[in-house]
């Protein structure tokens, strides 16, 4: 048996990845199940993105790239931050890695040590804190409400915000909760982090294309170009271009932070997938109608999964404006029992019995930070989402 590190036992496995491979052996053995439970598009990767990675094997484009990214996508990707988000980047400020995971992996590794605080508002994306706690760091949850439209209000900045402050991490739209803040919204954060110079931000816009109006996306180092000098501006392509397995993500930052981020790629990684790299070229430079054309479709199943649940009593669930996702409050079932007798004590009760009883894999609110809540990803197709509804429907109809 190997020893391993204190740093690995710090955190545990990625709940979204943990129950999503859970579902997939089930259905494997032949089980019946619905999987709601991982955030990835269900679309295939548009035609001309796969054309381009195809030519890019037959010029035989197989060798490394530079550590911090194929030349010719760093332009592309600096030419987007400048042309969608008004970011004043050139590609010396650009970094491409393996997954926007692995921007932030390399950011908080680069950034922290022990003792120095990360403040991540809640309900948040899995793996930030425990990224953190991985670099010896220590997450500071700040919770927000659905009153709130779980976003993060000035004055809980403010209040959290220490001298051992080293990041914000903000993620607009916000998995799991699909919440997006407006310029406005914005721009009072700005105000609080202008006064605290050294507190930088991790603005996580993964979800950017997944804005649905009369929310309008923006990030906050182009409503506050002042903060451009801290921010770090991370994105790709996996959610808005249906890519999540050709990893590729990026990020916009100060040199001496996409500097120390490369430095710690090259050790790791040494440069993310070529191959990939030459697709995203294509995603970012060509043409963009199917972003308007998964929109279309996403604001559908919003409709239909938020109209469907709220229609269950014990569940509400809010309406996001952004990713694909929906973070219903079950307080109305915490308490009751299934019929072979399970107390319902906690989401993860719930999701572990829902998936017992009815097949469908969801994620519990706490792997979120924020309970009693649970997350459906409805990036599926709309019978499933209709089928999986009829589930749950069912299932909480049998509680007592
Ligand atoms: N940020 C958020 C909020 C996410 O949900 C994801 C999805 N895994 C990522 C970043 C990273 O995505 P990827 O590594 O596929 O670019
Ligand atoms: N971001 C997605 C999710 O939350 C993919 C899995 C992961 O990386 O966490 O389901």
């Amino acid at each position: 048996m190997p020893v391993f590190s204190e740093a690995l036992g710090r955190i545990k496995a990625s709940p979204t990845v943990a129950i999503t491979a859970e579902a997939q052996r089930l259905r494997a053995e032949g089980h019946d199940i619905l999987s709601l439970s991982v955030g990835e598009p269900d679309f295939d990767t548009p035609r001309h993105i796969r054309d381009a990675a195809k030519a890019a094997i037959d010029r035989g484009e197989t060798r490394y790239t530079p550590p911090d990214g194929l030349p010719e996508l760093k332009r592309a990707v600096a030419a987007k931050f400048r042309r969608e988000n008004g970011l004043d980047v050139g590609p010396e400020h650009v970094i491409v890695s393996t997954g926007g995971k692995q921007v932030l992996f390399n950011a908080l590794l680069a950034t922290l040590d022990p003792g120095d605080e990360v403040l991540i508002p809640a309900p948040y994306w899995v793996s930030y804190p425990d990224i953190a706690l991985f670099a010896g760091a220590r997450p500071v949850i700040i919770p927000t409400s659905a009153s709130d439209g779980f976003k993060l209000r000035p004055e809980a900045l403010a209040e959290a915000i220490t001298p051992r402050t080293r990041w914000l991490i903000l993620n607009s739209p916000g998995n799991p909760s699909g919440a997006g803040y407006s310029e406005t919204e914005l721009r009072a954060l700005a105000d609080v982090l202008l006064a605290h110079r050294h507190v930088w931000i991790l603005a996580d816009d993964i979800y950017e294309h997944l804005a649905y109006a009369p929310f309008r996306f923006a990030t906050i180092a182009g409503v506050e170009p002042e903060l451009a000098s801290r921010t770090l501006t991370l994105n790709g392509v996996s959610k808005g271009y249906a890519m999540t397995g050709w990893r590729i993500g990026y990020g916009a930052a100060p040199e001496p932070l996409v500097r120390a981020m490369t430095k710690l790629q090259g050790q790791s990684t040494t440069s993310a997938c070529t191959i990939s790299q030459w697709a995203a070229v294509a995603a970012l430079e060509g043409p963009q109608d199917h972003l308007v054309s998964f929109r279309n479709a996403f604001v559908r199943r919003r409709d239909l999964v938020v109209e469907r649940l709220n229609a269950i009593p014990g569940i509400v669930c809010p309406r996001p404006e952004g990713a694909f996702y929906v973070y219903p409050d079950i307080a109305g079932v915490i308490g009751r029992r299934t019929p072979e007798g399970v107390e319902i004590r906690s989401d993860e009760d719930f999701v572990r019995a829902l998936l017992a009883a009815k097949g469908v894999a969801v994620v519990h609110g706490a792997a979120f930070g924020l309970s009693p809540h649970f997350r459906i990803s409805y990036a599926a197709a709309d019978e499933v989402l209709g089928e999986a509804c009829d589930r749950i429907a069912d299932f909480c109809s049998t509680l007592r």
